[in-house]
This record gives C-alpha cells, structure tokens and sequence, in this order.
C-alpha cells in the first residue's frame, strides 16, 4: 500500500508522521500562531448580505454558527480525514453521536442494516434501541464469515457496519472481502477503525466507503476528552438508485439533491448541512484541540501501545493464571492471515483474556494491581484493566454472561506506553493475589 499523497506545491508526498503534524493546517497568517488557536466563538461576522445568503444557500463554503462549522474542528477533521485516505470528514461530540450521525444520513424507516455482532457495548446498546426507535430492521452476523453477511442482504438493506478489530474476541474483519459483497449490492460498508487507528489500518484502501472513530480512544490518546469523526472516501455512487434520501431532491434544505450538487462531496455535505444541524452533537473546539494534540504522536504512541501489547500478551498466554489470550498479534491468532495483511504494524492494544478462579479471581486481579488503572475506558497513554463481570455486566449471572460472550473471570487490557517491565511487574502482583485466595501460594 501506497500513502494517501498530501500535495504541496512541489508536489511532494509526506509520510504519515509528517501529516500527522501538518495536515489541514498552516500558520495563521493573521498572527502567525504556529500551534493550532482555538477559536471559541458561536458564530462569525458575515462580510455583507450577499455573502451571507451564499452560505446559508450552501452556494460558498464559508462559516455561519459553530454547531454546523468551526475553523479549528476543521483542521481536526482535515487531518483525520487525511490520515485516513479519504474524501473529508465531519467531526462531532462523541464517538457514539458519530456514529448515529453517519447512519442518520443514509438511512429512512422501513431500512434495514447488517451488523456485525462483534462490537463494542456502547454500540450493540445503540443498535438494539435506537435503531428500532427508527423503525430500522437490524441484522447482527459473525464478522467472520462471508456467507453470513451476503445472505443478510434484504431490497432495503442500506449500511453494512463492523469494527476493524473487534469486540471482545479481536475478531479482525477481513474488509476488502465485506466491501466487496457490500458492493456487489450497491451497500456502502461503514468501519469503525478506533481500535486500530489510521496508523495501523485505514480501511478505505480496502473498499471502505465510510470510517468511524470515537476519538475519545486512541486519537485523543491521553483520556481527557470525548469526540468522534466520520470519514467518507469520496467514491461510493448515492445515485445508484438505493439511496433516493440522499439523491432525491430534499425537503430539510429546500429540494437540494446532495449527490447530483456536490458530487464525491455529496453525503459529507448531507452529514454537516442536516444531521449535524438538527441533531446538534457538535465537538468543542477546545476538544478538537486537544484532539490534534493527540494526533501529533499518535504512530509514535501506537508503535509503543502495540510493542507493549504484544509483550504483555505473550506473558499472559504463557502464566497458568491466564488462559483464552484474545490478543489478534499473536503469532498462533487464527487471525494470523488477516493480521498480516490488514494490520502488518500491529493489532491494536485492547483485548481479554480469562482469570483462573472465576468471578473472584478477576476481582482478586483488579485488588491485586497498583499500576493498570480500574475504569471503564481504553485508548488511554496509562494502561487500563477492567473486570466485566462485576461492573459493565454486572447484572448478569454466570450463564448470561457466558450467552454474551464474556467468562466470569474475563478482564479486559487497554494496553498503555509505560516501561514494560512495570507493566509485567504490575500483573505478577495480581496474579499473586490471585494465587492466595486460591490457595494456590
Ligand atoms: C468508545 C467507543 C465508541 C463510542 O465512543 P464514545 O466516544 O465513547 O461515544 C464506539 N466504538 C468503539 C470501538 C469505542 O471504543
């Protein structure tokens, strides 16, 4: 795989670290500011009427109120939409407002959407209840299997949605070979890549047609904001006859069609000019702020969150306290292939694995440790643990936790950037504590 080229007058193209620091941005040539300013203002005075009509007509591209653009939440979402290779992005308040965003734009009720089942929590919530709210059918698959996505396929079938790595397995998703089906029904196949991050994988060079962070993860890096960004590549044809909600003449903007008016830029323009107007899940430009703060070491901190992954992985499948390492970077994963040619940098820094002694182990592990940090989180510099069956799943019994994938002694890693040795040195503690309880000292 070839960069995405970011053009210069020279008309050179920089690596991914040199965009990761420039991208979407130049000096300010009012002041000269060379850090991105943050430009915390609602609105923007208008050069004259005429001005003012042609951007409210969507006939210039020029700023008008900070729910719908902002000078600073467009060099975040430049950026990203550099790093990911595609056409342009939109940022928004969440990872989760992202999400519903991108689907809002393409879907009308009586849709229908196939989803892998394989996904993060917060999004199977979202799924299972909002979609119904919209009268949109859903269809959950194993990510892993390609028969089971084609056969979803119903007339009003609209989205295809998976992660890159998956939820809690390390399901990898084998995207060029879902796009493909996707396409061959004239469905756009959305990703969201925020365990992976663009450094590892950008799904868009597979077929991907839509790219979905929760920058709160990895992009942010350091746990301190909430944010999310849709990418769109720019290539995938709305006029095809499946998607009238975005070719046909609209009735929230005065009978624009986006995709005949804007082309490559069409359902972008939809997403910012409508969804992001009327469901209002703006980001902050402080929060894009300190979003590209994150993006600026974000491949430097990745090569570490994936060496460090793989050494604690390769630790715990060898410890006789730890068994089912979901960890895709292993060299037995059955996701070896796949890894290889998706993930060749690394395969993320999130997975479970199970505690001997059950539900008490896990919790015994958690006591145990001083350095990985209990919390409900992952994508975080510091390294994060978390024991599902006694906070996310709490409810559960030992028999529902198993129909949802999760053993009662499963913990879940968020790999962070500390020196290794403490990291190794942390877990040994747990797992002694582990060993006492279980008379095993
Ligand atoms: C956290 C997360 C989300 C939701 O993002 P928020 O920023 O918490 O709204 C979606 N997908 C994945 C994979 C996540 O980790």
């Amino acid at each position: 795989m070839t960069e995405e080229p970011f053009r210069t007058e020279e008309d050179r193209e920089f690596g991914f670290e040199t965009r990761q620091l420039h991208a979407g941005q130049r000096p300010d040539p009012n002041t000269g500011a060379r850090a991105v300013p943050i430009f915390q203002t609602t609105s923007y005075v208008f050069e004259d009427p005429e001005s003012a009509a042609a951007y409210f007509n969507l006939q210039e591209y020029g700023n008008t109120y900070s729910r719908i653009m902002n000078p600073t939440v467009a060099v975040f979402e430049e950026r990203v939409a550099n790093l990911e290779g595609g056409m342009g992005a939109v940022a928004f308040s969440s990872g989760i407002a992202a999400q519903a965003a991108a689907l809002f734009t393409l879907l009308q009720p009586g849709d229908h959407v196939v989803s892998s089942g394989a996904l993060y929590g917060g999004t199977v919530n979202q799924f299972k209840h909002l979609l119904r709210k919209m009268n949109v059918a859903l269809t959950w698959v194993d990510p892993d299997d390609p028969e089971a996505w084609r056969a979803a396929v119903r007339p009003e079938t609209k989205a295809f949605f998976a992660e890159t790595i998956g939820n809690p397995s390390g399901n990898v998703l084998d995207i060029e070979t879902v796009a493909t089906i996707a396409h061959e029904h004239r469905i756009p196949l959305l990703v969201d890549n925020t365990f992976a991050t663009p450094y590892l994988c950008r799904p868009i060079d597979w077929g991907a047609d839509i790219v979905i962070h929760s920058a709160t993860k990895f992009i942010g890096g350091h746990g301190t904001s909430i944010g999310g960004v849709v990418v769109e590549a720019g290539t995938f044809d709305w006029s095809n006859g499946r998607f009238p909600v975005i070719a046909d003449p609209s009735p929230a903007y005065h009978g624009l069609r986006f995709h005949e008016t804007f082309g490559t830029y069409g359902y972008l323009m939809k997403l910012r000019a409508e969804t992001l107007r009327d469901l209002g899940g703006a980001l902050s430009p402080f929060n894009a702020f300190l979003f590209l703060q994150g993006l600026e070491t974000l491949s430097l901190r990745m090569e570490r969150h994936v060496s460090n992954a793989l050494a604690v992985a390769s630790f715990l499948r060898d410890h006789e306290l730890a068994s089912n390492v979901t960890y895709p970077g292993l060299p037995d994963s059955r996701y070896r292939p796949l890894v290889e040619k998706y993930l060749p940098r690394g395969a993320g820094a999130v997975f479970s694995f199970d505690c001997a002694g059950g539900r008490t182990g896990g919790q015994d592990l958690i006591r145990g440790v001083t350095l990985w940090s209990h919390l409900a989180n992952v994508g975080d510099a510091k390294s994060l643990i978390i024991h599902p069956a006694s906070t996310t799943h709490r409810q559960l019994g030992d028999e529902e936790l198993r129909a949802a994938g999760v053993a009662p002694g499963t913990v879940r890693l968020s790999v962070g950037t500390e020196s290794i040795d403490d990291l190794i040195w942390d877990l040994r503690q747990g797992f002694a504590k582990v060993a006492a309880s279980d008379g095993r000292a």
